[in-house]
C-alpha cells in the first residue's frame, strides 16, 4: 500500500444523509408533508431487490415517505406506463425512480421518457440530460454526483484540472464529463475503442474510471499525485473490486476512493438529497444546500 489518501465516500455519505435529514424535518414542517420517494421494482432481480430495500431503508431513516411498488417479470410495458402515469399525477410523490435494469420485453428508453422530468430523480430523462448539457437547473443522475461531491471536497475548485473519464454510459460516463467540464475541467472521455488508454490516464490530474472490468487501471497508468475517482463494482473470487487496482494505484495517486466504501455509499445519498430537491421545487420552497 502507497502514500495515497484514502477518500472515505462511507463517512462523506453518513454526513450527507444526515443534513438531508435535518432538511427534510425542516420541509415536512413548512410544508405540512414529508418529501415522497416512489420506486418501481418488476420482477425479482437478486441485486435489484437488494437496492430497492436499502433505497426503501434508506427513504425511511431520512424521515421521507416511500412508496414501493412491486410488478410481477411478466408485467406489460402498458401497465409499467399506466403505472409510471399514475406516479406522475400524485401529489405526495416528488421522485419516481424505475429500477433498472427492466426485462427484455420492455423498452426502457420509453419508460424513462414517460416519467415527469421533475419528478426524475435518477436523472435519467433525456430532458434532464438535455438540461446538464445546457447549464439549466434539472436533475443530474446520483452516482456522477455523488463522484463531484467527493471531489470538490477533497480538491475545492476544480477549474483548469486534466480529467479523464473511462466509460461513456449514459448513468455514469456521459454526466460525470459534463459535471467536469461545468467545473471548468479540460475534460477527455474514454472508452473501449480509445487508442493506448494508459498514456491518457496518464496526463489526468482527476481519473473518474466507471468501466465495469476488474482492476483494469494500473498504477503506473497514473500521473504522481493524481485523484482517483473509481466507480467499477465488480464481483470476483474473493470479494469486490473496483475498476481500479486499489493496491497498485495507491503507490502512485494521491487520494484514491476505495471499493467498497468509497463511490458506492454516495448513490444512495444523491439520491434522497434529489429528492429532497424535487420536493422543494414543486412547493415553491427555496433549497439551498449543496446547491448545483
Ligand atoms: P456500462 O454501461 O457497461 O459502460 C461501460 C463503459 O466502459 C462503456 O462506455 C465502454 O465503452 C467502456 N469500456 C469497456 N471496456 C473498456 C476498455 N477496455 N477500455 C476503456 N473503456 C472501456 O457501465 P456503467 O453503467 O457506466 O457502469 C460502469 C461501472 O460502474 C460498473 O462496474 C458498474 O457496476 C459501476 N456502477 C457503480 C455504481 C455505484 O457505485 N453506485 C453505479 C453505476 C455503475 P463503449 O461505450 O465503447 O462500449
Amino acid at each position: 500500500m502507497g502514500g495515497a489518501a484514502v477518500i472515505d465516500g462511507k463517512a462523506f455519505a453518513a454526513g450527507l444523509r444526515e443534513r438531508v435529514a435535518a432538511a427534510t424535518a425542516a420541509f415536512t414542517a413548512k410544508a405540512g408533508r414529508a418529501p415522497g420517494l416512489a420506486v418501481v421494482l418488476v420482477g425479482d432481480d437478486p441485486a435489484s431487490q437488494v437496492y430497492v430495500r436499502s433505497k426503501g431503508k434508506a427513504t425511511a431513516a431520512a424521515g421521507m415517505a416511500g412508496f414501493e411498488h412491486r410488478l410481477p417479470a411478466d408485467v406489460g410495458q402498458d401497465a409499467l406506463l399506466d403505472l409510471v402515469r399514475a406516479l406522475n399525477a400524485d401529489e405526495a410523490v416528488d421522485g419516481i425512480l424505475v429500477q433498472l435494469p427492466l426485462p427484455r420485453h420492455i423498452d426502457e428508453n420509453a419508460v424513462i421518457a414517460a416519467i415527469d422530468p421533475d419528478k426524475d430523480v435518477d436523472g435519467f430523462h433525456p430532458v434532464n440530460a438535455g438540461r446538464l448539457a445546457s447549464g439549466l437547473d434539472g436533475f443530474v443522475p446520483c452516482t456522477p454526483l455523488g463522484c463531484l461531491m467527493l471531489l470538490r471536497d477533497r480538491l475545492g475548485d476544480l477549474a483548469g484540472r486534466d480529467a479523464v473519464v473511462i466509460g461513456r454510459s449514459n448513468i455514469v460516463g456521459k454526466p460525470m464529463a459534463q459535471l467536469l467540464l461545468k467545473d471548468s475541467c479540460t475534460v477527455t472521455v474514454a472508452h473501449s475503442r480509445t487508442h493506448d488508454l494508459p498514456a491518457l490516464v496518464r496526463r489526468a490530474d482527476i481519473v473518474v474510471a466507471a468501466v465495469g472490468r476488474p482492476e483494469m487501471v494500473k498504477g503506473d497508468w497514473l500521473k504522481p499525485g493524481a485523484t482517483v475517482i473509481d466507480v467499477g463494482i465488480n464481483r470476483v473470487e474473493g470479494g469486490l473490486v473496483g475498476d481500479v487496482d486499489f493496491a497498485d494505484a495507491a503507490t502512485v495517486a494521491g487520494a484514491i476512493t476505495p471499493v467498497p466504501g468509497g463511490v458506492g455509499p454516495m448513490t444512495i445519498a444523491v439520491l434522497l438529497r434529489n429528492t429532497l430537491v424535487a420536493a422543494h421545487r414543486r412547493a415553491g420552497l427555496p433549497y439551498e444546500m449543496d446547491a448545483l
